[in-house]
């Protein structure tokens, strides 16, 4: 059996360039990220790595700084993967070789680990010989432990992710075979995880016992699909089946699909913010859609903080669904009150404070006509920094709006999320060291309020015990001091995580 996973040479992307070129999005933005996008069918008989790549561009969202594809013909096991979109990574030449019946994809946006070539995934290793490819959505809140014992065995790491900590467990198992091998490396791991795995003839997926990311099953035919939202379903016109449950082991093979809880489930802990802002509004988590889960969080902020005003706009296009819900319950009427620009790229200029204000305007330009001389509710999915609110506000103004009243479809953000969200530090959140007041008087607005913990419940209608809730309210539903003692380290340190543990 061969594997063949090299960096693509043929493509020019020098050192200096990649050192400058930043995401306007990321320096001009009070933006929150997910960490990643997995997509995996097991398709007898066919090829599938165009399919991947379709459900990857339907993943977009959850990642967008590489991209890769795996695929098994039965013997073989090749992968493509490179930094950039889904589809600039992917052409008609690179995915012609990718010949296979089974295979993963993941999209990725990177918190732990730089975003360099060699951290996108899927993952390659081998065990006992046997080549397998790994794809992982999620954050390993216990890494650190787990990489000083794995480098005192004498493993090495090529890269800086917690994914190669698990591929790093699988390959150095000692059991028989490689489903015991992926057991015993998944009862060593703490944190959020949503895996696929693909070996020569198997497509497995595993969730972790809290179920914190997204991971659901579909059929297409007679074939199965595991995917991080059902939206990747639709673009490939697969049917819905159910939600991988927290703490399930998934395999599919010839002889179809088996399953079994690997994990005990001691307290699932859904990501809320999967359904306030990340999960695409097409997608269903909990059987229902993140579109109407959103519009109810706009009619329970509408209940929660009335306004006096004439018009309901949104920031989109994060806030639209609540700012319609807003304007269903209050009689308000709704309309757009900003143009997005959605083709902003990268950008070779370094951050200023010139340059950040310049960066929400090349994104959002107000509809003057629209809202001048009016008394405006905006409706946001949330507040991080404060930063970009507060440009925000001072558009509004400029444009000639008479008076703001700002509503926020989540509780204020006090916390850093340790289970795969990228956001802010404790200290960054605005509403850590400022009362909801403050930040009125901060952003210059009439009126500023959030929708609070239990308003979300009531729009979710789950119970509250199923979701974890960390970064308004504190609550961690896993341990996460062993990722605080380390996070006093630089751990995006290439040097230091590339197997220099001892160092420090
Ligand atoms: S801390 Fe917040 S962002 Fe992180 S998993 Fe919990 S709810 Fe989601």
């Amino acid at each position: 059996m061969s594997i063949r996973e090299e960096e693509p040479a043929n493509i020019n992307r020098g050192k200096k360039s990649l050192k400058t070129r930043l995401d306007l999005n990321d320096i001009c933005l009070d933006e929150i990220h997910e960490e990643c996008g997995v997509f995996g069918i097991y398709a007898a008989g066919k090829n599938v790595a165009e399919i991947i790549f379709y459900g990857l561009q339907a993943l977009q969202h959850r990642g967008q700084e590489s991209a890769g594809i795996a695929v098994s013909d039965g013997e073989t096991i090749l992968i493509y993967k490179d930094l950039g979109l889904v589809s600039s990574v992917f052409n008609e030449q690179n995915l012609a070789p990718l010949q296979g019946y089974i295979g993963i994809g993941h999209s990725r946006y990177s918190t732990k680990g730089k975003n360099v070539w060699k951290n996108s995934q899927p993952i390659f290793r081998t065990f006992k010989g046997q080549s397998f490819a790994i794809a992982h959505n999620g954050n390993l809140i216990n890494t650190e432990s787990l990489r000083k014992a794995q480098i005192k065995k004498g493993a090495r790491f090529e890269t800086t992710t917690d994914t190669e900590i698990i591929a790093s467990l699988i390959e150095t198992s000692e059991k028989e075979n490689i489903e015991d091998a992926i057991k015993e490396a998944i009862s060593k791991i703490k944190g959020s995880f949503s895996l696929l795995i693909l070996t020569r003839d198997k497509l497995m997926a595993i969730r972790d016992p809290n179920g914190f990311r997204p991971m659901v099953l579909g059929l297409k035919g007679a074939n199965f699909i595991i995917a991080s939202e059902t939206c990747a379903f639709d673009i490939i016109d697969a049917k819905f089946i159910r939600e991988v449950d927290p703490g399930e082991f998934v395999i599919i093979d010839e002889d179809g699909l088996r399953s079994q809880m690997l994990l005990p489930v001691d307290r699932r802990s859904m990501c809320v913010f999967e359904l306030i802002y990340f999960a695409r509004p097409d997608s269903y988590i909990y059987k229902k859609n993140m579109y109407a889960v959103r519009h109810k969080m706009g009619e329970e902020l509408a209940k929660e903080a009335p306004a006096n005003a004439d018009l309901v706009i949104s920031v989109p296009d994060s806030g639209t669904p609540a700012a319609v819900g807003y304007s269903a319950a209050s009689k308000i009427p709704y309309a757009e009150g900003f143009i997005k620009n959605r083709y902003i790229g990268r950008t070779f200029i370094q951050p200023s404070q010139d340059i950040r204000e310049i960066g929400v305007r090349l994104k959002l330009n107000p509809l003057k006509d629209m809202i001048k001389d009016k008394r405006i509710v905006v409706v946001d999915d949330s507040i991080v920094r404060g930063n970009t609110s507060k440009q925000i506000v001072k558009m509004l103004y400029n444009a000639g709006v008479k008076e703001i009243h700002m509503r926020i479809s989540s509780p204020p953000l006090v916390n850093p999320c340790f289970y795969g969200i990228d956001m802010a530090t404790q200290t960054e959140f605005i509403a850590n060291h400022r009362t909801v007041e403050d930040i009125r008087n901060y952003l210059g607005v009439d009126s500023l309020a959030y929708l609070s913990i239990d308003g979300l419940v009531r729009a979710i209608g789950e119970p509250k015990a199923d979701f974890c809730f960390a970064c308004f309210n504190g609550d961690y539903p896993v341990d996460i001091s062993e990722i605080m003692k380390y996070d006093k380290f630089s751990i995006d340190d290439e040097d230091k995580l590339a197997g220099n543990l001892k160092k420090r």
